[in-house]
């Protein structure tokens, strides 16, 4: 995932194909450093697929208690997002490590 890092607003953001390497908020240069996706990001995602399959149980099969399934899955795909939410900020981090390490970096 591309990231950008902005020295001068000290912020760092998910890169979007269709910017330019400045920066969103105050329009100086940025740094564009790539950071994988961490294992609590694919984490986070797998358990709001679980949750979203559990909901939908109920309407393919018939179960004895589908409020259970609903409410199950809701539960899995809040907190899988909330995972998601964490992974991102921990990725959002490493890009601005990364892109500091850059900057100090001999070339
Ligand atoms: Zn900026």
């Amino acid at each position: 995932m591309k990231y950008k890092y902005c020295p001068r607003c000290d912020k760092a953001y998910i890169k979007s194909r269709l910017e330019k390497d400045s920066c969103i908020y105050c329009g100086g240069p940025c740094e564009t450093v790539d950071v994988k996706r961490n294992g609590m990001y694919y984490l986070g995602y797998a358990i709001m697929l679980a949750g979203a399959a559990s909901a939908f149980v109920p309407r393919f099969v018939v179960v004895s208690a589908p409020e259970l399934f609903i409410a199950a899955g809701i539960g899995l795909v809040v907190g899988g997002s909330v995972i998601i939410i964490m992974a991102n900020g921990a990725m959002t981090n490493m890009a601005k490590e990364k892109a500091m390490e850059d900057d100090t970096a001999p070339e």
